[in-house]
């Protein structure tokens, strides 16, 4: 499961653009601000992998990336700013959705949820949503490392509530992994992880 070589593949503006391929793709989802753009470039080893623009209103797009020659890891815009208009948000789920519901390929979502503040309505709705359309989905917390005093603070609280709510909208709990870009904790669980899945 390590990762020798990634390179940058596509951005692409609509789902029907994305890569012609067979090879099998992760896609990695959460609230902007989650760490998305860390985890991915501590993934893979690059600076500045991910290209996602984090400006609401500006043009979003799904960035591809090929790793090892053999699987894709896909950059998905960030939901849920807090500055966007109702209509971007409108334009994040439709646009999302059409990549989720029509990519043959894809083997499985991670997704993104900051461990450092509590489970939040927004990643809770997106985990329902990807749900009720089968899609395999794994929570990948980030900012474990992360510990504040008081209410909401400590990781290891928020994502037992957050699996505690989750709990009650599936009957079977999807997996989830602890993760920090900024230690390196869960990155080579993670890419195990997904080889585990891809070989399934
Ligand atoms: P994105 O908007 O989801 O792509 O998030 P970024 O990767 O740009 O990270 C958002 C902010 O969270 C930045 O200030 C990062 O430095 C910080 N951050 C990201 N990952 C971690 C982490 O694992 N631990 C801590 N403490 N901060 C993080």
């Amino acid at each position: 499961s390590r990762v020798k070589e990634a390179e940058f593949v596509k951005s692409s503006a609509r789902a029907r653009d994305c890569p012609k391929d067979d090879r099998p793709e992760f896609a990695v989802l959460g609230r902007s601000n989650v760490g998305k753009s860390s985890l991915i470039n501590a993934l893979i080893r690059r600076k500045e992998a991910a290209l996602t623009s984090k400006k609401p209103g500006k043009t979003q797009t799904i960035n591809h990336f090929l790793v090892n020659k053999s699987w894709y890891l896909v950059d998905l815009p960030g939901y849920g700013f807090a500055a966007a208009s109702q209509s971007a948000q409108t334009d994040w789920s439709s646009f999302t959705k059409g990549y989720f519901l029509n990519r043959d390929t894809l083997v499985g979502v991670l997704l993104l949820v900051d461990a450092s503040i509590p489970p939040q309505k927004i990643d809770l709705d997106c985990a329902n949503w990807l749900g009720r359309n089968n899609i395999g989905l794994t929570f990948v917390f980030t900012k474990c490392d992360k510990s504040k005093k008081g209410k909401g603070g400590r990781p290891e609280e928020n994502i037992k509530e957050f699996q505690e709510t989750i709990s009650s909208l599936y009957p079977e709990p999807p997996p989830w992994i602890m993760t920090s870009s900024v230690t390196g904790l869960g990155r080579d669980g993670l890419l195990l992880h997904m080889s585990q899945l891809r070989n399934y």
